[in-house]
């Protein structure tokens, strides 16, 4: 139990932050904690810790800018809560290099899943190995070989539709925000440009989801961005 990964918890309300220790310690987490900014970069440099759960809106310095100045010197995983309705905060901060968001409010469920995963994705990171086959559900991404397949079918896919599933690919299950995905894609020029995206988002979901009505693979983040996701629902 107390051999866990070591989480920070930043944020600013009390009953928030009992909350997520409470959660977290329950399912074998070592939690530290922080109400501020500054506690947290102290924190930081004094735990060492395995991930970081950071809130946006903190009394003295913005969750953004706390991004900004650990990814100075630190990749650990960083997943941002943020309340409902701010897609542009979300946005600026994986932007600035968060792994993940959960919206406020959020069921522990959703949260524990994120943070799963964002260590899984760390420690894949971490070992130097990122895999050059990619497989989620029915689909297989081979990297390397430049091919794609649905339940072993081979998929057949254009040069733009095949780099936007590969970006995501390589973050798989980490939301790539529209700015992100048109810089890999088409380059920083096309910042803006993200109904390119959903025009190109909505072949790519023709060719890999098994229902493109409803996407299990290519899940859409509202205002922020898309997502491949990692433990994708069982279509029956
Ligand atoms: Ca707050």
């Amino acid at each position: 139990m107390t051999q866990g990964p070591l989480v920070l918890v930043v944020e600013d309300e009390p009953p928030m932050r009992k909350l997520l220790r409470a959660t977290l310690q329950s399912h074998g987490y070592r939690v530290v904690d922080a109400a501020s900014a500054a506690e947290a970069m102290t924190m930081f440099t004094s735990h060492n810790p395995d991930l970081v759960i950071l809130d946006l809106g903190l009394p003295d310095v913005d969750g953004i800018d706390v991004t900004r100045r650990l990814r100075e010197f630190s990749q650990v995983p960083i997943i941002v809560l943020s309340a409902r309705g701010r897609e542009w905060d979300k946005v600026e901060t994986l932007d600035a290099g968060a792994n993940d968001y959960v919206t406020k409010p959020f069921g522990t469920n959703e949260l524990l899943a994120r943070v799963r995963v964002a260590l899984r994705l760390a420690s894949i990171r971490n070992a130097g190995a990122a895999d050059m086959v990619v497989q989620t559900g029915p689909l297989t991404v081979d990297l390397a070989k430049r091919t794609v397949s649905v339940v072993g079918r081979d998929v057949h896919l254009t040069p733009i539709e095949y780099k936007m599933l590969a970006t995501m690919a390589k973050h798989l299950g980490k939301v790539i925000t529209h700015r992100q995905l048109l810089n890999e894609v088409w380059g920083p020029t096309y910042g803006d440009q993200t109904h390119y995206l959903r025009v190109h988002m909505a072949q790519l979901r023709r060719k890999i989801e098994p229902d493109p009505a409803r996407p299990q693979l290519l899940a859409t983040e509202p205002g922020v961005g898309y997502r491949l996701r990692d433990e994708p629902p069982v279509v029956e």
